[in-house]
Formats: C-alpha cells, structure tokens, sequence
C-alpha cells in the first residue's frame, strides 16, 4: 500500500464536502440496522433515488425485522416491484427471518455476522457495521474502488481484492457513516470511470490520477473485459427482461390466482417463457402446476409457507 494513501486532510476534506454537497436520499435520515440492510439491499444493482423511493413505502409498511419476516412473501415480491433483480426481495425477506430465528429479532453488529445472513455480502456487511453501527470498515463496492484506487495510486488497477480491503479499511476516518455515503457520492457524481470532474472534487489536491500518475504495470485488458467485449444485446433480447415480464403479470394477478403462460413474450418464444417460469419457480419467486410439457404452465407468486429454492 502506498505511504498515507489517503491523507487526513484530504479525509476531511472529503467529509467536508460531503456535508454540504450530500445527495438528499430517503435512506440517509437514518442509522437504524435494519432500516440501513434494507437500503443496501434495495440499493444493489438499482440507481440509488430510485431506491430510496422504494425504501421509504418499505419502511412505513415493514418497519422492523420481525414486521417483514411475517409478510407473505408475495406482498414482498410485489413492493419490490421496479428495483429489479427480484432475487434481492426474497434475500431481504430471508434475511429478516433470519434475524429474527438467529438473533432475537435485533440486526447484528459485527461483519462476520452480517454477512452470514441471506444476501449479504462483504460489501453490504461492511456498508451496514459502518453506518448503523460506526465501525471504521471500509464498504468496497466498484465505485469505491475507483475512487480510492485513483487516489492512492492513480488507479484501481493498482490493488487486488485484498490490497483494496485493507487500504479502504485503513482509511476510514473518524465518521464511518458520511465516509461510506460520501465515497458513494464521489464515484457516482464525479469520479466517473471516463472523464472524472476532478476539477470540483474534494479530494483533487491529494489525488494520484489527478496528478496524472497511473499505475506502473496496467495490464493489458483480458478477451473478456468490458473493453473487449461485443455490444450488449438489446434488452428486450436478454433472460432478464422476460423473467421481470413474467414476475409482472404475476405480480398483476389477483392474489393466489393462476396465471397461463402459454404465449410467446416479446422476441422470446413459448418454449423460452416455459423455461424461465420454470427457473423463476426453482429459485422461490413463483410457484407452478401443470408444469409437464404438453401443459401449459401456469403459476403465481408464492403462497405461503415460503419454499426454500432447489438446488
Ligand atoms: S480527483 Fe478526480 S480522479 Fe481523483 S477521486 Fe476526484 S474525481 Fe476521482
């Protein structure tokens, strides 16, 4: 690790920054554990507004571990409804229950712990130890590690995994909660991966790239990194767009009522829709009868008792 790759002044700096400039989202009113798992969660993999939204009905409707781990977990599929990545809503949901069977109902503060429930991983374990309970751990997700990869050294390609962990551990300072929002808010607003606006960034005076130092040896990118890559398919294309579009007719549907999945969707034929209904009811987000082919398949969100997925 370089020698004091993020100084204090320039972690001041940031955190100053940080409470004037701090993006107004829903979720950072709060430091309550499960109300920040919940964000972090929700917050994976969607754009963080549209996520605070979301969070905010949650919330209201599910305000404790103990209120969501005894929802139905179709009421739970259907407020997930926009954020995408649906396996996310029943991780959450099997995290509450967890935490109320393991825990007595009360999220735990260590990262170990946190991460041995549904759906966690070393990022929200560490995101939720440092903005619900003040740890100074280091939440490392990909704008994180471009942030403070450019700063130590000019950039990410610098650090494996590991080297990462342990400079953004040993840089958190005093304020673990806005060092956590405010690297977020760096990566997503300025410290873009093309054409950073160093120029309004709080930590340019200190910043390796923005003194134009790179990495001695940047590897050359391998066949199968993104800059090698064909373009992405169009969306409409892709497995995922027709497994939300069959979460949604499901979600549509009155509660316990069956729905036919007989056609083809979109650009995907029925043969193609049987098999993601199928592949959705194996991971627990639909269940089915008359699954057989020549059968039409017909399915709804899960009625209780909550299946656990097959292997
Ligand atoms: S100065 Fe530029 S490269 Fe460095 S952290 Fe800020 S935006 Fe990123």
């Amino acid at each position: 690790m370089p020698l004091d790759p993020v100084p204090a002044e320039a972690s001041d700096a940031i955190l100053a920054w940080y409470a004037v400039t701090a993006r107004p989202l829903a979720f950072r009113r709060t430091t309550d554990p499960y109300a920040v798992l919940v964000s972090e969660l929700m917050a994976q993999q969607t754009q963080a507004e549209r996520a605070a939204e979301a969070w905010e009905r949650w919330i209201v409707r599910w305000p404790t571990a103990r209120a969501l781990a005894e929802a139905p977990t179709a009421d739970v599929l259907r407020a997930w409804a926009g954020l995408g990545y649906n396996r996310r809503a029943l991780a959450v949901h099997r995290a509450a229950k967890t935490i109320v069977a393991k825990h007595g109902g009360v999220v735990p503060a260590d990262v170990a712990t946190l991460q041995a429930l549904p759906g966690v991983g070393p990022y929200t374990a560490r995101a939720v130890a440092a903005i619900a309970f003040g740890q100074r751990v280091g939440a490392v997700d990909v704008n994180v590690r471009r942030v403070l990869g450019r700063i130590a050294a000019g950039g990410a390609e610098a650090f494996g995994p590991s080297a990462m962990q342990t400079l953004a551990d040993a840089v958190v300072p005093h304020d673990a909660a806005a060092w956590t929002h405010a690297l977020m808010d760096i990566g997503a607003t300025l410290c873009r991966p093309r054409d950073p606006r160093c120029g309004e960034c709080p930590a340019a005076r200190w910043c390796r790239y923005a003194a134009g130092e790179r990495p001695a040896a940047t590897p050359a990118p391998a066949a199968n990194s993104p800059d090698k890559r064909r373009p992405a398919p169009a969306f409409a294309t892709t497995t995922r767009w027709l497994r939300g579009r069959i979460l949604a007719r499901a979600r549509d549907a009155a509660n316990g009522e069956w729905v036919s999945y007989s056609e083809a969707m979109g650009s995907h034929g029925a043969r193609a829709v049987r098999e993601a209904v199928m592949a959705l009811a194996r991971e627990g987000l639909l269940e089915t009868r008359t699954a057989e082919p020549p059968h039409v398949p017909q399915a709804r969100l899960p009625h209780e008792p909550t299946r656990e997925p097959q292997p």
